[in-house]
């Protein structure tokens, strides 16, 4: 009753949520069960949303979980450690704690007509350092296997009576340095026997690990990219981002023209606007002049940030920038207030809480 390789996860007890059916049904096998189980655990975790703490699953025999127990697995993977009271526009963050005491961030973001995004964390901390990031200023404890990626949903869903229509994995951590677990855990969102989530309503945002995009665009996936750009210029950009020194601007912009010719589609660049460092109009032209190939752009007025001094531009400037990047041709959207009241930025509440709870954090470094 090994389980597979590719589902492993360095932390037991492993989630069972990161099994896709087949391989549920060897595991169950394994334990000398029938194999129908499998399909049964897998309705109960994937399409009942059983992903917390107290769960039960009723027809599946006691002793089965036990024997799955024994052998390392579990279904409640996350415990709800934190909840925020929900911001302007019904925005709620959820603070997971793991197996090992670690603990990440789940966003709900509630739009029109009853729809509803989460955003999902797949590390715990981040090995990237972004100077405007509280995640990437909280260090990094280690990455999430699929089944805690995807029991992030799966626990939204449970909260959200089942309504999700997208998911980003744009919460904490930098999904291209846990390639495989971020991959599966789409694979698993996109099961129509569990939550069904098409594969052009999941994103996956990367800051630019140039390896990560030329593997996705080998996939034959259709999910959508996102690319965190925040500078026009290489030297801005390693003003911010780390990253940039290992994989630069140029080579970056080659991957995504790259990645776009191949797949067909096209890819989203985020630029986080910090007042008077890179919202000026020679950025937006130089930015607008970088950008030669088909792509849009998603400006995000920054979130003030402990320990950055940059800060958010008013909202004239913010227009200001988009007006001036639309004129010249380019496809982009300004992300308006939304959550600004609630830390939006990812990393933040479970930044605060290991503040004012060290004991509670486990061990989180
Ligand atoms: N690691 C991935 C995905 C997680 S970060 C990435 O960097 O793309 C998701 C997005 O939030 C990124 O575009 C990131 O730059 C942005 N972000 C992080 N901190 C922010 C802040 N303080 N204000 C606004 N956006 C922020
Ligand atoms: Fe990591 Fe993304 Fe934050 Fe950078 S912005 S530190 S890559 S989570």
């Amino acid at each position: 009753m090994n389980p597979p390789e590719s589902a492993s996860s360095p932390v037991r007890p492993a989630a069972l949520q990161g099994l896709f059916r087949g391989e549920l049904e060897e595991l169950v096998a394994g334990a000398g069960e029938k194999r129908f189980r499998a399909a049964q655990l897998f309705g109960w975790m994937h399409a009942r949303h059983v992903a917390c703490e107290g769960d039960a699953m009723p027809n599946v025999p006691k002793a089965l979980v036990a024997s799955l127990a024994a052998a390392g697995w579990t279904a409640t993977p996350l415990a709800l450690a934190a909840e925020s009271p929900a911001a302007e526009g019904g925005t709620r963050k959820l603070l997971f704690r793991l197996v090992d005491g670690e603990s990440v961030e789940t966003v709900l973001l509630p739009g029109a007509e009853g729809k509803c995004t989460v955003c999902v964390s797949t590390q715990a901390g981040c090995r990237m350092g972004c100077a405007f990031c509280a995640t990437g200023k909280s260090g990094f404890a280690r990455s999430l296997s699929a089944g805690e990626i995807v029991s992030q949903v799966l626990a939204a869903a449970k909260v959200l009576g089942g309504r999700i229509d997208h998911v980003v994995l744009m919460g904490m951590g930098e999904p291209f340095d846990n390639y495989d677990a971020s991959l599966r855990a789409v694979r698993l969102m996109n099961c129509p026997e569990g939550l069904g989530i098409g594969a052009r309503k999941i994103t996956i945002s990367t800051c630019g690990i140039v390896p990560g995009i030329e593997r996705l665009a080998g996939e034959g996936m259709q999910v959508e990219l996102a690319v965190s750009l925040h500078a026009a210029t290489p030297e801005k950009r390693a003003t911010l981002m780390p990253v940039e020194r290992r994989w630069g601007m140029d080579g970056l912009l080659a991957a995504c023209e790259a990645y776009t010719a191949k797949t067909k589609r096209l890819v989203t660049f985020e630029y986080t606007l910090v007042a008077g460092l890179n919202d000026t109009a020679e950025d937006a032209d130089t930015l607008a002049k970088k950008l030669s190939f088909p792509c849009k752009v998603n400006l995000i007025p920054l979130s003030p940030v402990e320990g950055f001094a940059g800060e958010r531009p008013d909202d004239a400037a913010c227009e200001k920038f988009l007006a001036r990047l639309v004129r010249r041709g380019m496809k982009a959207t300004l992300r308006r207030s939304r959550g600004r009241a609630l830390d939006a930025a990812c990393g933040q509440l479970r930044r605060r809480l290991r503040a004012a709870r060290p004991a509670a954090a486990g061990s989180e470094k």
